[in-house]
Formats: C-alpha cells, structure tokens, sequence
C-alpha cells in the first residue's frame, strides 16, 4: 500500500525542464531505501495542462525493461504507468531529488512494445500533448484498477486461439470484379499506403477482406487492423469479418463497449490472439505486436478526428504507424479526404507526385448504376415550398410499387427556433450564443450545444403572445409534414404509409438505432426521414429514391471545408440508393437522388451530377493552392476560454507576440484572435486564433517552443481569467 503522510511528489524526470509542481520538494524521511538502485522514468497521467512534464521519475529495485506497467504513488494516489526509457543505474547513490519508489509492477503482462511507445511519443508531440496522457488514455480503463493479481487471473482466463477457421463462406468465396482483382494485385506486390477510391458499392470492404484472408494464410504471427468512422457501423462490419475469419479471430474497440469488454479485446489484441482488431479512432492507439496491415474506411470521415482533448487524426495516425512498423495501409473512401486525393496524385512533370498509391474502383459491383442526379430549381417553386411536386410525385411512384425512398436534412429536432411574431422574442439559450432547438415530441427548448432544457412556455416570455410558432424545419417536422403529405395514399396492398425517423433523438435507447435499421432492412418503412446517421454506409437493398431537401447552407460558409463535406456526405447518401441491381432489375426500376436547391448552377452540384469527385476535387484543390490552404499549407488554432470574450483574446494576442522570437516564427503567420463561430457555450466565451505555415516542421517547431511560454502566461495577471487553452494540430474546422 501507499505510504500516506507526508507523501511528496514525484520528481519530473530529468530529461524534461518542466518545473517541480507544488510545495512538495521536501526530501521524505524515507526517500532512498536501500535496494532501490535503478532510476526509471515512467509515463503517468498527469493532469491536462499541469505543467509537470512528460515523464516522471522513480527509483526501483529492479531494472523494469520499458514498456513495462507499473503502479506508482503520485501525489496522494496510486496510479499505473508504463516504463517509458531504459533504466538508469544509480550506481548507489542517489539523484540530487529524492525518487520515490515504485509500486507493483505488473509484469503478467508481456511489456508495451517499442513501436507502440513510439507511436504515443510522437502523437504526443505532434499533438502537443504529454507522453502520459496519450499512453494512459490509449490503455483500457479497467486496466488502472486491477490489481497484479486479479490481472493474472484475467490473462488466464483468456481463450486460447488456433489458427483462423475457414468457415463456410470463406470457401465459398465470389468472384472478384475485374477492378477489384486488379486493386488486390497492387497491394499483395507494392508497400506502403494505398488510397482506395471506389464508388459506394463498388465491393471496397470485399477488398479489405480480401487482404486481410491472404495476410493471414500467409503469416501465422500477423495481425491486421480495421477502423471505421463511427461505432454504428462496427456491427455490420463485425458480422462480416467474423463470418469470414470466425468468431475467435476478431476483436472490437469502441467506447461503446463496458470496460470489461473493452479489456478483454485490448488484451486478446495486445497478446496476438486476435488477428484482427475492428474498431472506430480509438482503435488506431491499440497495442497490436504483430501488426501488418492498417485499413481506415471511409478514410475522409470527420469522426477520424478527435475534438476534445487530445486532438488526433486517427487516420493520419495510421498512416504514420503503419510506415513505422512496416505495415501496409489501405485508405478507403468512394469521396477522399483533398488530403489524401493530393497525397495519391501522379507524377507529372517536375512534380514527383504523392506518397500514396492510388488505386481507383469506378464500377458499382452487379453492374448497378450510380443514380442518376435530379436538381430542383428552387427559385421556380413557390414560396414556402417544403417539398417539391415532382419530388413528391417521384416519391409516391416509389410507395406505389412498394420501393423504399430516404429523405436526408441534417438538422435534427422539430425546428432550429421558435419565435414570437408580436415583439420579435426567439428561443435563444441563456448559456450560448446559439437558438434552442424545438423538439415537439416531449414539448421541449434544447440547446444542442449545453444542454440546456426548458418545456416549451405556454405564451412568448416577453410579451404574453400565446402564438408562438416554430421557424424553420429539423428532422421531426418533415417527418410530420410527410405524414400529412401521404395521408390519403396506400400501399400496393391498401395499407397506410410507413414513415420512419432515424437521428440522434431517435436512437437515444439502447439497441435503438439496430432495431430502427433492420426495419428498414425488413422493408418495414416506406419512406424514412434522418440525418447524416443514414447516409453513411449502410448496405440498404430496396431504396431507390434519396432526396437532400435542404443542403444549401455548406455552400457559403465560412469554414473552408464545408465543400468537401457537404460533396462526400451527397455522394455517400446517393450511395444509399440502387445498391442492388437485381431488385432494381425487377422492379423495372431506377436509382434517382434528388437535391433540392436555390443553386442548381453550383460547380458543386454539376460535379455531383456526373458522379465526378475527380472535377470537384481538382475545383476545389486549385482553389486552396491558390489560396495558400491546406493541403497546400499546414495550420493549428490555438484557443482559449475565459468568462470574457476580451480576456480569451487578450490571452491569445500576448501569446502571439511572444511567439515573435521562436524558431520558425518567420515562416509561421499568426492571425488575429476571433470569437469562435459559436462565441459562448455554457457560459464560457470561446476565442481562436488561426496558425498557419507552408512548412509542417517549421509549424511543428514553433508550436514545440511555445508550449512553455504558453504555461508560463497562463501564470500571469494576463493569463489569470483564461479557463482553460489548447491547441489543436491540423484542425477540421475553423
Ligand atoms: P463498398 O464497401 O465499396 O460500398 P461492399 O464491399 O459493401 O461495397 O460491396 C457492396 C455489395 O456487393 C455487398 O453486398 C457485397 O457483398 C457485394 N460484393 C462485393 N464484391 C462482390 C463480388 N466480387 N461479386 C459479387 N458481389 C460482391
Ligand atoms: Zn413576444
Ligand atoms: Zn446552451
């Protein structure tokens, strides 16, 4: 057990210049007993911010080999921590600091690898975040609180793996389409990453499944890793990797999971006897020894990058750890991130070209058309048109043969505000600059952006007006309106209409969004109403129909890369229509997607309408090289918070000069501080400040210097109302 008082704290380890923390320096009484001749640096978590350094440093009797996790005394706790450097001897006498000693070590487990070690050092300082936060939050919770024996009992517990099974549909295996025999060609015989690009439904997992079948015949000791964007889709993917490989051999990681479940996968992993690891970002930090193949699916997704704490690209992440341990790597996406598009483009001319291999699949499998585009004008509706009639015409042949159609708004709720017509009241939040959304359902004002929740007041707060009334329209209400809409229209066997809703209230429960989409899988639903939630990969078989009713508002704003998002969430929700040639075959069917817009000139549009990501990428790269953004050029925000808007600005403009004197602060621009689109949340203001250099090492540079000078203001009268500040390393969105 811990010694308690008086307990001080742990001594950053020597290779940081980090300041000791505290008033704690005082040397215990028993500070160097006997035996402990070994100093070792290990990783802890230490709180975000605190300034204490990467690594902290014990003394030990033994020299544990790095990697090796370890419970040590910090501050008043007990907390685990990994090993991080060789031991050091001490020779007998102790350091200048008194080390305390180390707790238990838990070595039934077999030590973190080098290669995971690297990898968390250097999305560490990529990142700029510490060593131990990273290793810490990449090891599975329950991790921390199991004892050395309790852990040994678990590693025996553990189900002994043979080798992978064929099963039934392993040897039975479907032909491969021409593109794909020849995409798996390149990936057996070449090295590195590859960017697969394949329309949706062109049989990009059967791909993935592919390489991951010959790896594994091939090499007894190798695993391979899979990522998807959102843990919705691991149980789809799950069923068929384990339908593939059994059972045994594949392993999930989402923080969907419960701890011990989570455990369990991190050690089948961790030991080898998963062979494939499945899982969403947090997979990518996994401790997988045999490693050999890394798949990211749906490579462009926003998901890929976390937006709190630690703010890492998984995907970018993979690509680094898969050249670090020698491991291919297959990004896939039907509509790829610019980056990664520029990162694949061929030589040409001086230009050598990108680091990717680009490997193109253009033909939908079962020769299934992509479905054809239709634009509506709605500059020639009339006004106040929610749907347009030959929409609705188009959506009422698809009922009347008993097709399925999807109608995607990304905006959820019933409407965005509710307003009082009299004296003008809206239904802003108290805490945010931002409008509670009105959800009809439980007759509720939510903020969406901190919760906030009121019932719905009987009559305008301001004024008394009883007639306030919703503006604008979210998932709930078309819902509604379409119900109205298809009232009076029957089913080809006289039954009523079936109108379903899929977001983010709809699926709150438990299990919920499953049971919504085997309905829809079942044909249970004839027109289903949702967010992005469905847009994105879902194998639906009879939708023939899918309709974007609102999606103008990505076209014009601020944040560079709503374009791209807006094209790939279009693309992928065409995706969801015509996936089946036969039923479209016996249907006498086609695949139709409908986009109802004020803009139907836009470039976008016209390049959605050909199905041509290539036209819009290229419009879209010329446009951000001749703008000098990414992936022309390389940016981090940096942000702060603080009850005043002008303390987070002061804060960021007085960091900016003192950057003035680092390395790379003349290739490095620093924009000035600017609110935050959504200024206020939950009462704090919110301000940022824009980084930008061509050079991603001369950024990386200055960033790495600034970090102390950043903790050091915070310690100032300037830096004393600031809440909290971060720094966020190739930001999404700005
Ligand atoms: P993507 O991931 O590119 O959207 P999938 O791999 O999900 O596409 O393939 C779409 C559908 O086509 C799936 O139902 C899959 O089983 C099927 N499929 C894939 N490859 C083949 C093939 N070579 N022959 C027949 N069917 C295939
Ligand atoms: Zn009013
Ligand atoms: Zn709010």
């Amino acid at each position: 057990m811990p010694r308690r008082s008086p307990i001080p704290t742990a001594s950053p380890a020597p290779e940081t210049d980090a300041p000791t923390p505290g008033d704690s320096a005082a040397p215990p009484p028993d500070s160097a007993p006997a035996g402990l001749a070994w100093r070792l640096d290990i990783a802890v978590q230490t709180p975000a911010h605190a300034a204490l350094g990467d690594l902290l440093s014990y003394a030990g009797a033994a020299p544990l080999v790095p990697g090796t996790l370890v419970r040590v005394p910090l501050g008043r706790r007990e907390v685990l921590g990994v090993v991080w450097n060789e031991p050091v001897s001490l020779d007998g006498a102790q350091p200048d600091m008194a080390l305390k000693p180390v707790g238990a070590a838990l070595d039934a487990l077999a030590p973190l690898g080098e290669a995971w070690r690297d990898l968390v050092t250097f999305a560490a300082r990529y990142y700029q975040r510490s060593i131990g936060e990273i290793a810490l939050a990449a090891l599975p919770p329950q991790l921390r609180d199991l004892t050395t024996t309790q852990l040994a009992r678990r590693l025996k517990r553990k189900t002994t793996t043979g080798p992978v099974a064929e099963t039934a549909e392993a040897a039975n295996l479907i032909a491969l389409s021409p593109e794909q025999t020849a995409a798996l060609a390149r990936i057996e015989a070449e090295s590195g990453t590859f960017l697969l690009v394949g329309s949706t439904g062109s049989g990009k997992t059967e791909v993935y499944l592919r390489c991951v079948a010959d790896l594994l015949a091939r090499d007894p000791g190798a695993q391979a890793l899979v990522m998807v964007p959102e843990i919705n889709l691991t149980p789809q993917l799950e069923a068929r990797f384990k339908a593939r490989f059994g059972e045994e051999a594949v392993v999930s990681l989402h923080s969907g999971m419960t701890n011990p479940q989570r455990l369990a996968s991190w050690l089948a992993a961790h030991s080898g006897a998963a062979r494939i690891v499945l899982g969403t970002r947090m997979a990518v930090f996994a401790s997988i020894p045999g490693l050999k193949l890394i798949v990211v699916d749906e490579e462009h997704d926003p998901s890929y990058k976390q937006q709190e704490g630690a703010r890492y690209s998984a995907r970018d992440l993979a690509v680094w750890r898969g050249q670090r341990e020698g491991a291919k790597v297959i990004l896939g996406s039907a509509t790829p991130s610019l980056e990664s598009w520029h990162q694949s483009r061929p030589a040409e001319g001086d230009d050598p070209g990108g680091r990717y291999v680009r490997l193109e699949m253009p033909s939908r499998i079962g020769a299934g058309e992509l479905p054809a585009v239709r634009l509506v004008d709605m500059n020639l509706q009339p006004p106040k048109t929610v749907l347009s009639g030959a929409l609705l015409d188009a959506i009422g042949q698809r009922i009347a043969r008993g097709e399925q159609s999807m109608i995607f708004l990304n905006r959820r709720g019933y409407a965005p505000v509710l307003a009082c017509g009299d004296c003008g009241w809206k239904s802003e939040c108290p805490h945010c600059s931002a409008y509670r959304v009105f959800h009809k359902i439980d007759r509720t004002l939510r903020c969406h952006h901190c919760g906030f929740t009121e019932r719905v007041p009987r009559a305008c707060p301001a004024c008394g007006n009883p007639d306030i009334a919703p503006v604008g329209r979210g998932t709930e209400r078309l819902e509604e309106h379409l119900a109205e809409l298809f009232a009076a229209v029957k089913r080809p066997d006289g039954s009523a209409v079936r109108i379903a809703r899929i977001d983010a209230d709809s699926t709150k429960k438990q299990g919920a969004l499953e049971s919504q989409l085997a309905a829809v899988h079942a044909g249970e639903v004839d027109v289903l109403v949702g967010t992005q939630m469905i847009a994105k990969g879902h194998d639906f078989r009879r939708i023939t129909l899918v309709a974007a009713v609102n999606p103008d508002g990505a076209l014009f704003s601020s944040d560079f890369r709503a374009p791209e998002r807006l094209f790939s969430l279009l693309m992928q929700s065409a995706g969801r229509a015509g996936r089946d040639a036969a039923y479209l075959a016996a249907q006498g069917a086609t695949a139709e997607m409908w986009i109802q817009t004020f803009h139907s000139q836009h470039p976008l549009f016209m390049a959605l309408r050909k199905h041509d990501y290539a036209a819009f990428a290229k419009q879209q790269l010329d446009e951000r090289r001749a703008a000098g953004m990414p992936p022309f050029a390389f940016q981090a925000l940096l942000r702060a918070d603080a009850r005043e808007q002008s303390v987070a600005q002061a804060f960021l403009n007085i960091a900016a000069d003192a950057a003035e004197a680092l390395p790379g602060a003349d290739i490095v621009t620093r924009y000035p501080a600017v609110p935050l689109s959504i200024q206020r949340v939950a009462d704090v203001e919110r301000a940022q400040m824009l980084i930008e250099s061509p050079s991603r090492a001369a950024l990386q540079r200055l960033l790495a210097s600034w970090q102390p000078l950043l903790h050091e203001l915070r310690r100032t009268p300037e830096g004393k109302g600031v809440i909290r500040w971060l720094v966020d390393v190739d930001p999404h969105s700005i």
